[in-house]
């Protein structure tokens, strides 16, 4: 007997950052730049918060929002940081990742048959989700001559005025693309003006170098339509600790939290005690990790200058995303590295449309590999040169 796969399941193709991880895990001398995760352990003072609180056997599930102290901790974090008002006990649920907050939003807000217009190149998970949800996916490509910002040309160009709702993810995942204040003003018009929606994934605010994050739910008229996405994946390098969360009015994440409730109960306990001291005790930690990140991203976008590779100069996020040289397609040139230099990049195109041509290199990796991973690049350019 074989199991029948929903229609949904079998239209969405498998990951394409997976394929070169497992080609690079067959090697032992490849320098991966393919990953989209902190090389930093959780800080100290989280994890000493996790292992007390499993000594204390605080073991059971909380509130299906998430524990109120946390959320009373999140609230007061992103009012500071982000400018950010949400109320605790309304506006804010604690969710298994911040993949598991996109996940409820798509399912929560997308009919069968709603549109969904997603900026992209962005994250891989926003496509298959909508797909899950039953929605249709409208793509709507940035352009690198607008620095992969999102403009209200391209958003017309796509046909995006008849979205119901719009993705977007800035800091950007894979551009390191970001949108100022001036950015967003357009955009936050022209959703306005056609009644929308916006699902806004602010996973890599504080990864934002050279001035400070913007969200868009602080513009005016805004905030009752926007959902943001945050969590504690990457500023505070707690990806396995499997926690994020979501901020909006109060019906939406009720509605949400209907979804959560049944479909998970309450995100992972003990990683809920380990964000509370995160928040609590780890600004310093999260200040020297994204000043390193900083110092990364500098030397790498000077060395791809010095190779010759054309990059745009991405400031934020943890990745850059420079222009495969001619003659190459992303994939023969991620392929071809690979083999030939034991370097592992991600084609542009895994991300959608518009990444084309592109190839996202993580500098979630220490300095010493960076160095050696870039002269490898740099001989393997001028052997095809
Ligand atoms: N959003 C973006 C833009 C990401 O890059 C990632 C992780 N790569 C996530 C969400 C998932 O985050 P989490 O670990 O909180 O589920």
């Amino acid at each position: 007997m074989t199991f029948e796969l929903a229609d949904r399941v079998q239209t969405v193709p498998p990951s394409g950052i997976r394929r070169f991880f497992e080609i690079a895990e067959e090697r032992d001398d490849v320098i991966s730049l393919g990953v989209g995760e902190p090389d930093f352990a959780t800080p100290w003072a989280a994890r000493d918060a996790a292992i007390a609180s499993l000594e204390q056997g605080k073991t059971s599930y909380t509130a299906n929002r998430g524990k109120r102290e946390l959320r009373d901790a999140i609230a007061d974090y992103v009012a500071d940081r982000f400018d950010l008002g949400y109320d605790p006990g309304e506006e804010i649920i604690v969710t298994a990742g911040a993949s598991e907050a996109v996940d409820l939003a798509f399912r929560a807000f997308v009919d069968p048959g709603d549109t969904v217009a997603i900026a992209q190149p962005s994250y891989i998970s926003y496509e298959p989700g909508v797909i899950f949800a039953g929605g249709d996916v409208l793509p709507v490509p940035t352009k690198e001559d607008d620095d992969f910002r999102l403009t209200v040309d391209a958003l017309e160009e796509a046909g995006a005025q008849d979205a119901d709702v719009l993705v977007l993810c800035y800091p950007n995942n894979p551009t390191g693309a970001i949108m100022r204040e001036a950015d967003l003003e357009p955009i936050a018009e022209f959703v306005r003006e056609h009644d929308q929606i916006v699902l806004s994934d602010e996973i890599y605010a504080e990864l934002t170098y050279e001035g400070e994050h913007t969200s868009i739910a602080t513009f005016e008229g805004m905030r009752e339509r926007t959902i943001v996405f945050n969590g504690f994946s990457k500023a505070h390098a707690m990806t396995g600790l499997r926690l994020g969360y979501a901020l909006g009015p109060a019906d939406a994440i009720h509605a949400m939290n209907k979804i959560h409730q049944y479909a998970m109960l309450s995100a992972p306990t003990t990683a809920q005690h380990a964000a509370l001291e995160a928040l609590d005790s780890c600004e310093d930690d999260v200040r020297e990790m994204v000043s390193q990140y900083d110092r990364r991203r500098q030397f790498v976008l000077s060395r791809f200058r010095e190779i010759g590779m054309d990059v745009f100069e991405a400031k934020g996020a943890f990745y850059c995303f420079p222009e495969v040289p001619d003659g190459f397609t992303a994939e023969e040139f991620a392929e071809a590295v690979l083999h030939e230099q034991g370097v592992a990049v991600v084609p542009g195109d895994v991300f959608g449309a518009g990444g084309e041509g592109h190839l996202r290199v993580s500098y979630a990796t220490g300095l010493q590999d960076l160095r050696e991973a870039m002269n490898r690049l740099e001989a393997f350019v001028a052997a095809h040169g």
